[in-house]
């Protein structure tokens, strides 16, 4: 039998790959507008960091990771997400109170043993984002705003910012308990996952995707009505500041994230109509997850967003290079082509040749197969004239340039510049 990939991991070919590098280009480019600092993180990590980080009753931790024991008898997991991968190089590495370890983004892949769908797949990449040091709702603002600006750069249409606070220990421990009470009387209508989840994590149920479910917390308690005033004033400044940016947002007070770690501020940007899987990136803050990891206590707030889901919905007006082909007849032409392909390499061209080197229509053929936007033609003729010629694929114009590339690269740049061939 032929060898596949893994269910629910994928290849990602070239055509599609150029518009993953335009999209991680436009996110680091943003992340650099606003002072971020790209790290990169081992894939595999210690079970025990995300037991730790993302909590043991979470869907991640109790179902989707892939974790193995390795020969040393260490118990290893796949990443199922970064933060607690940039939480663990922070406290390791001590980089408390280092301005430029204050904005740390990273882009890779995520493991998840889920079950694989449409937007939902076990291997997905994430742009992940952390800010370290900052209690102050600006920097939760600045977080949404970049972001917002990511996808406003990538023209995405559509989007909804929902954000939520979920208060600090104090104002949860309050709600964890009217929490609880008012389901004690719903259990019966929840799923067995939800019933579970009702004694160990409460908060989870409003996780949960289940219609029944969702029904049963129609009029359950809602965290924003037991922020501490201390919360409150966060939530409404970080959400005077949104306003000021005429960053729209959506207040939703059911949305409380699937991992355990988040503290005040969490928000999820949400794309209506991309299907079931629409939540395009997640975030919040975390202040506790420093220092429960072991390190200095030190608040922290980030975001993900989610590769696979964001993609699609970047409209395809990326401008589509073309390249310039060395059509090159006979040992002579064949050098002088080598000389040619260089010289325009590194003037940022990027060039063309049929290695196979066959006839003259089989090598246009080749060309017009590459969507070349011009041909240059070299044959014995052309090397006895000095003159090569420079066809317009698309007018099918020629024109003669001189054959060497000391005399014809600069005319030839000059007109590929106007073309704009082979670049952005
Ligand atoms: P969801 O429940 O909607 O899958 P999540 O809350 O589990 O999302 P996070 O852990 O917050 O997701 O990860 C941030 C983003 O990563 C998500 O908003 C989503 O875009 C993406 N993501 C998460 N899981 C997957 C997956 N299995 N396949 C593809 N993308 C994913
Ligand atoms: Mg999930």
């Amino acid at each position: 039998m032929r060898i596949q990939t893994i269910r629910g991991f994928r290849d990602i070919l070239s055509e599609e790959a150029g518009k993953w590098r335009y999209v991680e280009d436009t996110a680091r480019e943003v992340l650099d507008w606003f002072g971020f600092k790209e790290v990169r993180l081992p894939i595999l990590e210690k079970t025990s960091l995300f037991a730790r980080s993302i909590g043991e009753n979470t869907d991640i931790v109790e179902k989707e990771m892939y974790t193995f024991t390795d020969k040393s008898g260490d118990s290893l997991t796949l990443r199922p997400e970064a933060t607690a991968s940039m939480v663990r190089m922070f406290i390791q590495h001590s980089l408390y109170g280092q301005p430029k370890a204050a904005k740390l983004f990273t882009i890779g892949p995520m493991f998840r043993r889920e079950r694989p769908q449409k937007g939902r797949y076990r291997q997905f990449w994430q742009v992940d984002a952390e800010m370290f040091g900052f209690t102050h709702p600006l920097a939760d603002a600045e977080i949404i705003n970049v972001v917002d600006t990511i996808l406003k750069k990538l023209v995405v249409p559509d989007y909804e910012i929902h954000l939520n606070s979920l208060g600090c220990q104090n104002c949860r421990k309050a709600f964890k308990k009217a929490l609880q009470l008012y389901l004690e009387d719903k259990y019966n209508e929840l799923c067995p996952d939800c019933q579970r989840r009702y004694k160990s994590n409460p908060l989870r149920v409003f996780d949960c995707k289940i219609a029944t479910c969702k029904e049963a917390l129609k009029d359950a308690p809602l965290i924003t009505d037991y922020l501490c005033s201390e919360c409150q004033t966060h939530f409404d400044t970080l959400q005077s500041y949104l306003s000021h940016l005429g960053i729209a947002f959506t207040l939703n007070p059911y949305l409380v994230r699937g991992l355990d770690y988040y503290t005040k501020t969490t928000f999820e940007v949400i794309i209506p109509g991309i299907g079931a899987q629409n939540a395009v990136a997640g975030g919040g803050r975390y202040d506790n997850l420093i220092k429960e990891l072991g390190g200095k206590s030190t608040p922290a707030i980030g975001f993900a967003i989610g590769m696979e889901r964001l993609i699609p919905c970047v409209p395809d007006s990326i401008p589509q290079k073309r390249p310039i082909f060395l059509a090159l007849l006979g040992a002579e032409a064949v050098k002088l082509g080598l000389i040619w392909a260089k010289a325009l390499r590194e003037g940022g061209i990027w060039t063309e040749i049929d290695y196979r080197l066959g006839s003259l229509k089989s090598q246009l053929n080749r060309a017009n197969r590459l969507q070349a936007a011009f041909t240059l033609i070299i044959g014995e003729d052309e090397i006895k004239n000095g003159k090569a010629i420079l066809r317009n694929m698309d007018t099918k114009e020629q024109i003669n340039i001189p054959v060497a590339p000391e005399q014809g690269l600069n005319i030839v740049l000059k007109i590929l510049g106007r073309e704009k061939v082979g670049r952005d």
